[in-house]
Formats: structure tokens, C-alpha cells, sequence
């Protein structure tokens, strides 16, 4: 029996935004691995073996994944979202870098998913209508000071900036910095956008400005998008305003 691996990006919620691939690797899986808040998930079946684990060591999840497919199993490996954007798409390829030459005939695809970007900017509108760009806020795996210059420089260069895992309860103080930093470089009434956990039930988006936003608002179910300066906002009277950003940029 020949095992694979394939990286299932779940989408940010809602069943309607897993894709129909994703579903059916799910369906042939003999056993899926991942954070269990993912795994949990994912719909029980008796021939589903589930190997759920606590947050953190994406490496040892990886190459338990890749052991399970050695030996015969077809294995999806989960993330939020999609796999491949701050989830376990690259922790697979680091194991399999750094691990023994007959991991590279394995039979590992990374399936695409929404990421939680994506789902955010279409409830709101189009603000990632010009460039965009997207920055983890996590220090756990890269040094502060190099988030800190690519906050600033991002926000020199004017692009819509996405902030994933803005804080964490271990975290709660980096996002009231990288406002600070923002800050310097943008005037406070830059849009700003506050995406709680969206397309699920407890889904809350506030449009904000970057003078006005609440840094302690701000949790781990939170994706932040800040506009760039040519950003608006359309009201419409008591619902969320539609949140865009033009195509066109002229001259500065
Ligand atoms: N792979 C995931 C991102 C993992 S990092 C993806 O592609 O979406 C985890 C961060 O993603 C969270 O801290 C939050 O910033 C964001 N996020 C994930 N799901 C979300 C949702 N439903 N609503 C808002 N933000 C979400």
C-alpha cells in the first residue's frame, strides 16, 4: 500500500469555505494530523485515526506525518486557513529538507485554502484591492526587531498591511507596538479594520481608524487589516461600512 500526505488547509470557519478538494482528502485519509483545534474540526468517522496535539512543535507533527505515510498511511495533515500561509505547509518541508533522502519520493501535495485574509477582505469589501502585504506578529519563530522594520517599511511603501496572530495571551503587549510603529509612519485616520473570528458564529468586524483603534480589542481570533493612505471606507448608515481600496494610485 503506498501512503501520502496531503496539507489540508480547513479555511478560517465555515464548511462552505473548505474546497471541494480539500474535502475529499479528508475523506480518504486514514489519519489526520494537526493542532487538535483543527482536528476537532474535521467530521469523526470510525476508520479516521486522529492525532490530535497541543499548539507548537510543528516540526515533530511534520515528520510524525511523514513517518505515518512511510509506512503505508494516507495522511492530511490540517491547518487553518490555508496551509501554506503561516500554517503546517512549511514545517512539512523543513522536515522533509532536513530529514532522510527517501522522504523526497514520498507522494506529499499541499491542497490551497482561504486564508483568513482573504474571507476578511471579502466581508468588508475590497481593502486588498492595491498591493498588500501580510505579516505574522508572532515572535516564537523570527526576531522582534525584524518585525518591527517590516511593519515600518511596509508602511513607508503604503501598502495594505494584514496582521496575522496580532496577540496571543502571552503576546498582549506587540500589538499595541506595532500601532506605536504604524503610527510614525501613517496619519491616524488611516482605515483600520479588526476581523474577529470570521465566518463563524462569534464573527465581529469593527472598522476603525488607526488613531481610534483599541489595541487591547485585539485578540488571537483577530486578523487586523490597515489600510493604505488611498483606502476608504463607503457608509452606509448603521451597517458596516464597505471597506475598499481603488485600483489606481497616481503619482506621489
Ligand atoms: N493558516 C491560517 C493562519 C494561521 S495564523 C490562515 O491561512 O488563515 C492564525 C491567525 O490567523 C490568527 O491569529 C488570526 O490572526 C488569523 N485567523 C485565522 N482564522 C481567522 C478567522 N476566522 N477570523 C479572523 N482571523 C483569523
Amino acid at each position: 500500500m503506498s501512503g501520502w500526505v496531503r496539507v489540508v488547509g480547513l479555511g478560517p470557519g465555515p464548511d462552505a469555505w473548505l474546497t471541494e478538494e480539500a474535502r475529499r482528502a479528508l475523506a480518504d485519509a486514514t489519519d489526520l494530523v494537526g493542532y487538535h483545534v483543527y482536528t476537532n474540526r474535521v467530521a469523526a468517522r470510525n476508520d479516521l485515526r486522529v492525532h490530535g496535539s497541543d499548539n507548537g512543535d510543528e516540526l515533530a507533527r511534520a515528520r510524525h506525518a511523514l513517518s505515518l505515510a512511510e509506512a503505508g498511511a494516507r495522511v492530511a495533515v490540517v491547518s487553518g486557513g490555508d496551509a501554506g500561509v503561516f500554517g503546517m505547509a512549511a514545517a512539512m518541508f523543513e522536515a522533509i529538507d532536513d530529514g532522510p533522502a527517501a522522504l523526497r519520493s514520498l507522494d506529499v501535495t499541499v491542497l490551497p485554502g482561504v486564508t483568513a485574509m482573504l474571507a476578511a477582505a471579502a466581508r468588508l469589501g475590497a481593502p486588498l484591492g492595491n498591493d498588500f502585504c501580510a505579516i505574522n506578529l508572532s515572535d516564537n519563530l523570527k526576531p522582534w526587531s525584524i518585525i518591527e522594520k517590516r511593519l515600518a517599511l511596509a508602511a513607508q511603501a503604503d501598502f495594505v498591511i494584514a496582521l496575522y496572530n496580532p496577540a496571543s495571551k502571552a503576546r498582549p503587549q506587540q500589538i499595541h507596538r506595532a500601532f506605536a510603529i504604524l503610527r510614525e509612519q501613517r496619519t491616524g485616520a488611516a482605515v483600520v479594520v479588526l476581523a474577529k473570528a470570521v465566518g463563524r458564529p462569534d464573527q465581529e468586524i469593527l472598522v476603525t481608524t488607526l488613531g481610534e483603534a483599541d489595541p487591547n480589542a485585539i485578540d488571537m481570533r483577530t486578523l487586523v487589516i490597515v489600510g493604505a493612505p488611498t483606502t476608504r471606507c463607503i457608509e452606509r448608515g448603521t451597517n458596516t461600512p464597505w471597506v475598499y481600496t481603488p485600483r489606481w494610485l497616481s503619482e506621489p
